[in-house]
């Protein structure tokens, strides 16, 4: 355990590689609008992340600025927390350069999403994809926060980064707290896709993950798609794991009256998965409706958009270049 205590500084970000989607939202973002009003919050979009994947950049102002205002939609206020775009906290570089001194080829590796990418892209596995745990650890800590709202495909990610913090505060001295995941539930949360595997995703599957952008009859499409079987034949029986998710799925939209009926038809063998997917869609597209208009309200204004980035670069701007003299004073960098 570092001796430095936990602040109450948030940070966390999202990769502006596709739309935003439901995993998103009750992964992550839900939690960013309920801590903007209790901490101090520091939200990215994280624009050089994504370059370790989607190295064309010719669509990256574009989805950069999508991300923005889905998140605003989504409730994510820009007067209360500092939301800015990565690459435009150029401090981030020079930490990072740091910390990958004290980042161990064999433990980078060993992680999860770096060896899934690597398998996905044989072709592109480049040092930054490998080194992505190292570049997510100096944006957070980059504010010194504690808390870090994401959801559980983020897990291993956050013991790396306690890792390397732990490493650098005992090399340099107690600088920065140790960051860890945080979510209002206790447990994080992973939002599972629509074809009874995995996670929703911006990157893999389009027809498995609900995304904001989705118009109604996308939605509806999409969730009477979801797979599902001819129902059980005994009473009381455990969910196959893909009906585990359509429930896990409704739970997140669905009323919970709604829930417990379609619950009991399953316990007792009477359940209509045509009924169940057809309720699903319904409350989805109200759920989701809202939110895609008010993000093509905010797209219409460029002018807005580019006043937040800003905004949000000088804020967090200034918080970097406090941190950044702490850790140069403490390696001894600093010369005159
Ligand atoms: P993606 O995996 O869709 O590219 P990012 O890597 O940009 O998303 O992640 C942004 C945030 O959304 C992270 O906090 C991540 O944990 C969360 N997140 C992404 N997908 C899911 C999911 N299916 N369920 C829960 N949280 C998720």
């Amino acid at each position: 355990m570092s001796a430095i205590i936990p602040s109450n500084i948030v940070m966390s970000g999202i990769r502006p590689t596709g739309m935003v989607h439901l995993g998103n939202y009750f992964g992550a973002i839900r939690n960013y609008v309920k801590m903007q009003d209790e901490f101090e919050c520091y939200f990215m979009v994280a624009d050089l992340h994504s370059l370790t994947t989607h190295p064309e950049t010719a669509e990256l102002k574009r989805n950069v600025r999508r991300v923005l205002a889905e998140n605003i939609a989504c409730g994510l206020d820009p007067n209360k927390a500092t939301f800015y775009c990565q690459s435009h906290v150029y401090e981030t570089g020079e930490l990072y350069l740091y910390l990958n001194m004290l980042a161990y080829k064999g433990e980078l590796e060993k992680t999860v999403t770096f060896k899934d990418k690597a398998r996905q892209h044989p072709e592109n596995i480049n040092a930054g994809l490998l080194t992505y745990p190292v570049l997510q650890t100096a944006d957070i800590i980059m504010h010194r926060a504690s808390l870090v709202p994401v959801g559980k495909d983020q897990e291993q990610h956050l013991e790396m980064a306690r890792n390397f913090v732990v490493r650098f505060n005992h090399r340099y001295g107690e600088i920065f707290p140790e960051p860890r995941a945080f979510n209002y539930n206790q447990e994080l949360i992973k939002v599972p896709g629509l074809d009874g595997s995995g996670k929703m995703s911006k990157s893999e599957n389009n027809m498995s993950t609900l995304y904001f952008a989705d118009d109604n009859d996308t939605i509806k499409k999409k969730v009477m798609k979801a797979l599902t079987d001819g129902g059980p034949t005994e009473m009381n029986s455990k969910k196959p794991d893909y009906i585990e998710n359509i429930f896990a799925l409704m739970k997140l939209v669905c009323k919970e009256e709604v829930i417990e009926k379609f619950e009991s038809d399953f316990n007792n063998c009477t359940i209509r998965y045509g009924d169940l997917k057809k309720q699903l869609a319904e409350d989805m597209i109200n759920f989701i409706t809202p939110v895609r208009e008010k993000t093509n309200d905010i797209l219409a204004n460029d002018a807005y958009l580019i006043e937040v980035m800003e905004k949000g670069a000088h804020k967090a701007r200034e918080s970097a270049r406090k941190t950044m003299d702490l850790v140069r004073n403490a390696m001894g960098l600093n010369y005159f």
